[in-house]
């Protein structure tokens, strides 16, 4: 049998993009994750599908599982020759109790590996602005703690020292001992004006910030009504905010925007909308299905025609199953619709001859007029469910049109966790007319509130045709073009919100 071994691991405070990669590939090997609620949405997906998953975190209300159980635990899976993730949030040595478990690992002669994480500490400040070092004005920092009884908090903490502490502190504590700690430390001699911050969910999507000084702070947090989890600065770094906020200010700050692409092509534009600010649930509603392919003859094509970037991936995943390469098309000229099509072209070494200005296949069929078809064989390689306007239109003008179906598009029913993303979301994004209908047949549903966004004319009159409202459609009709139309209509809500 293996020998165990127990991975104290961080998981960061929320944002999963802060999650290390050592902490990304251990829990993808797991054997066993033993986490804790405020692990970052998402943290678990790597897991292997055969992983024993165990919740052993506090919930508010429900009693936590036993520090001890936990240890024994971790002491059981790893004796049995598994390899553990202990999965925490922020760092596991910074109030995480790991300190613990790695003693309870120690004494029983397991083996064991710390894997640090981003502390909320500093990473909750930092996604508001404020640094908790600066060379202006603090040289040290302080990370505090107190127990979460409010009648209590003096129990581990010398308030005079804090008072004196030269630098920031920076509270992990709940918000409801905030009145009494900053009354604490002000009677024991803290400037009362020091500026302070509370940080509530800081690094995730709903992060919201209260600031003022020390003497206030604690009545403006709860006329906020923040909850946990939350942090605290004290110091003049705090003040800083006012110049160095960022997380708000970027373009798509607070929209939830639901992508529909097919998983494997969603991640090209969730990453573009996470970048602007947003928070993307992927309700990924198709779903590319390759089709065997039989491309006889291929040399004798004097045309090629490719409506879309998947057409372009697997016409070429063929090619290379048949042991070619482009040079197999060398007497062919190339004709894309849409520039992301043309773009996947030029990848594969291809610079297509004929992209029309607008894509669509009526464009294409114009802008093809100049090209000699007539006697000639033509390939025309797409999705199986496609209109036939262009082939119809090639074959009108005496060209012997090869029709080849790359693939099927096929739904894919969403999740009750998508349905209920879904359901927040601010804007809907449909990047093609398949997008639509998909979303709307895996049982997804556009929210009232939200805004529908569409890449261009074909799509939008798929979704009218459905019943959708469309509110901002792309001018330019592919990804970026989507996404530069939604970041507008988001910019002119905000200056003038509708
Ligand atoms: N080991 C963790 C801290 C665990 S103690 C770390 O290194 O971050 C739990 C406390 O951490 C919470 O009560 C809160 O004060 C703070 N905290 C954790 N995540 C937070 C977040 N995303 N935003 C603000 N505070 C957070």
């Amino acid at each position: 049998m293996a020998e165990g071994i127990v991975f104290l691991v961080g998981a960061g405070p929320g944002d999963p993009g802060l999650m290390t990669r050592r902490s990304l590939d251990l829990i993808a090997s797991a054997d066993a994750i033993l986490y804790d609620r405020l692990i970052p949405p998402g943290a678990l997906d790597g897991a292997r599908s055969g992983a024993d998953l165990r919740f052993v975190g506090k919930r508010p209300g429900q009693p936590a599982v036993a520090q001890d159980e936990t240890n024994r635990l971790l002491v059981d899976l790893a004796r049995a020759g598994k390899r553990v993730v202990r999965l925490k949030g922020g760092d596991p040595f910074v109030f995480g109790r790991g300190g613990e478990e790695a003693e309870a690992l120690a004494d029983a002669d397991v083996r064991f590996e710390i894997v640090p994480g981003v502390t909320a500490g500093v990473a909750a400040p930092a996604y508001a602005g404020i640094p908790v070092t600066h060379r202006d004005a603090a040289s040290a920092v302080a990370f505090v703690t107190g127990h979460e009884d409010p009648d209590k908090p003096e129990s581990a903490l010398d308030w005079e020292a804090l008072a004196r502490f030269p630098g920031t502190l920076v509270l992990y504590m709940g918000v409801r001992s905030l009145p009494l700690v900053t009354e604490r430390l002000a009677a024991a001699g803290r400037d009362r004006a020091e500026a302070a911050a509370v940080v509530e969910r800081g690094t995730q999507p709903g992060q919201r910030v209260v600031t003022g000084t020390l003497s206030d702070i604690a009545a403006s947090a709860e006329a906020a009504t923040v909850r946990p989890p939350a942090v605290t600065v004290i110091g003049a770094v705090a003040a800083l905010r006012d110049t160095i906020a960022w997380f708000e200010r970027r373009p798509l700050q607070g929209e939830v925007v639901a992508v529909t692409r097919a998983r494997a092509q969603a991640s090209g534009l969730a990453d573009r909308l996470r970048d602007l600010g947003a928070e993307v649930v992927e309700t990924p509603a198709i779903r590319i299905e390759p089709r065997p392919v039989d491309l006889p003859r291929l040399e004798t094509y004097a045309l090629v025609c490719l409506t879309s970037p998947n057409a372009v991936r697997l016409l070429f995943d063929a090619l290379d199953g048949l042991e070619l390469d482009a040079r197999a098309f060398a007497g062919a000229a190339f004709a894309a619709i849409g520039p992301g099509t043309a773009a996947e072209l030029r990848r594969h070494g291809i610079r297509p001859d004929v992209v029309p200005e607008r894509s669509v296949a009526e464009a294409l069929v114009e802008a093809l007029k100049p090209v000699p078809v007539k006697g000639k064989r033509v390939l025309v390689a797409r999705a199986s469910e496609a209109r036939d306007m262009l082939p119809d239109a090639l074959g009108e003008r005496g060209a012997d049109v090869d029709v080849v179906p790359l693939y099927d598009t096929v739904a894919e029913p969403l999740g009750d966790e998508q349905l209920e993303a879904l359901a927040r979301a601010t804007y809907v994004t449909f990047s093609s007319s398949s997008t639509v209908r998909f979303l709307l047949e895996s049982g997804g549903r556009v929210p009232q509130t939200a805004r529908v966004v569409s890449i261009g004319p074909i799509t939008s009159a798929a979704a009218r045709e459905r019943g959708l409202t469309v509110d901002v459609e792309a001018e330019r009709h592919d990804i970026d073009g989507l996404v530069e139309a939604l970041t507008a209509d988001a910019a002119a809500r905000r200056v003038a919100p509708a």
